[in-house]
């Protein structure tokens, strides 16, 4: 039993419930009380945690990102992202295990740090022959502690048929989908304390056939998990569609069974009316990316009018080649920022912020029952933020200081009660090891990509 006491809590639950200073107990990897003033136990804690100058928030959810871009940070500095994608498909294609290892305990130690308690990854580069990258990174996310919710992703429409990705790196279609399928039936967990959840992910329109889409679209609904896939994040893209299908993003998404409650879409940037309407209709979930959208220059997503049409939206980091930054905590105010930059001081509180990355995100995987607040009974996923020190000084609301205030010093992050950080440090896995492995991974990949 672990108790936590004199912090400020934010819930997030439906009331959004806060104290101003609270107590938390959590045993057997749950939440069993939480409330305010001390806490009050029949049995005496196995560990007592005075929070005084820290706030308790559940732990933040990652909706889209690419670990393996660990190993190509820092390029293609001005590009849009077709321009981007360009530069770095010749460099993904030397990935193997080892280096998705690599790049998967970086990406998920720096997440951990940022107050990310569960993070998805979606994967679509499988070179032939550079092993089982699946099973390298939910091993990898095994040992950093953090929830993880893998996406299978995909590619089948190479640059000779019409796509944006040379031919050699793309899947033919069939291998696809038995890879996808594979996935599924060794990793996917469906029990509501589950650490590794596999979803469907070919990557994006212009490089996956419709075929693809739709098997895969059939695949997820069979065996009962869920769907997720890039879309209208660029004007290009949409210019894509317009051209090879006639139709915007949304409706191409729609025509191919791709919206839906079991589906969550990473960016959503360029949407008209009608499209913000299927969504909240078919209660389609957004992965709401803004840093990565400010580097590549691709817009700011509308994100007002999804929260006023009921879409459920997560924020997400996107890869680290997109976002060098990578700090979801820092993407609270990045989020608050884009929506105001697009729609006024009003367009999001720093409260809607938060939840977009905790109730918001566990909406989108399918999770909301189990963590994104914090709730009696709900999964002990907690971020402790300390507020006490010089950058946070003189600002009374604890939500104002996390969203609007620099990146807080994490005291502690729980995952199901384990401590992964404590005091700003991993407590599961070695800082300076994923480090050195990241550094030679992106070595690797470099000289590989030279031959
Ligand atoms: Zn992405």
């Amino acid at each position: 039993m672990i108790v936590i006491e004199g912090c400020a809590i934010v819930t997030v639950d439906g009331d959004g419930t806060e104290y101003t200073d609270g107590h938390l107990v959590i045993d057997d990897g749950r939440i069993v009380a939480v409330g305010s003033d001390a806490a009050r136990t029949a049995d005496e804690p196995v560990q007592r945690i005075d929070g005084t100058g820290c706030l308790a928030t559940p732990g933040l959810v990652n909706t889209h990102h690419h670990l393996y871009q660990w190993a190509t940070r820092g390029l293609a500095q001005q590009e849009n992202l077709f321009g981007w994608l360009t530069e770095l498909y010749p460099l993904w294609a030397g990935l193997d295990a080892d280096l998705v290892a690599a790049t998967t305990g970086a990406g998920l130690g720096w997440l951990a740090l940022s107050g990310c308690t569960t993070s998805t990854d979606h994967h679509y580069v499988h070179p032939t022959g550079g092993g089982d990258l699946m099973a390298a990174q939910v091993e990898a996310a095994g040992e950093v502690g953090l929830r993880f919710h893998p996406c299978r992703g995909s590619m089948d429409l190479g640059r000779s048929r019409g796509g944006l990705p040379p031919d050699h790196v793309v899947e033919d279609t069939d291998a696809a989908l038995a890879g996808t399928e594979d996935a599924i039936d060794r990793f996917h967990d469906p029990a509501d304390d589950a650490m590794v959840r596999i979803a469907v992910a070919p990557c994006s329109p212009f490089s996956v056939t419709t075929t693809l889409m739709t098997e895969a679209a059939d695949l997820a609904r069979r065996k009962g998990v869920r769907l997720h896939t890039h879309l209208a994040e660029t004007v290009e893209e949409a210019e894509y569609c317009q051209r090879v299908h006639g139709c915007d993003p949304v409706e191409y998404a729609e025509s191919l069974g791709w919206l839906g409650d079991n589906v969550w879409l990473a960016h959503a940037v360029h949407l008209d009316a009608a499209a913000v309407a299927r969504l909240a209709a078919t209660g389609t979930g957004v992965a709401h990316c803004p840093s990565s959208n400010a580097r590549l220059g691709a817009g700011l997503a509308p994100v007002r009018d999804l929260l006023d049409a009921g879409v459920p939206v997560g924020l997400g980091v996107d890869g680290p080649a997109s976002q060098e930054a990578n700090h979801l905590g820092a993407e609270l105010r990045q989020a608050l920022y884009a929506a105001r930059l697009r729609g006024g001081p009003a367009a999001l509180a720093a409260r809607e912020a938060l939840s977009l990355a905790t109730m918001g995100g566990a909406r989108c995987l399918g999770r909301s029952g189990d963590i994104g607040s914090i709730e009696v009974g709900k999964l002990a996923d907690i971020a402790l933020w300390r507020l006490d020190g010089l950058g946070h000084a003189g600002i009374a609301d604890p939500v104002a200081a996390l969203v609007l205030g620099p990146p807080a010093p994490l005291e502690l992050l729980l995952v199901g009660g384990r401590p992964v950080v404590a005091r700003g440090e991993l407590r599961t896995v070695d800082e300076r090891e994923l480090v050195r492995r990241a550094g030679r991974a992106q070595r690797t990949l470099m000289r590989r990509a030279d031959r």
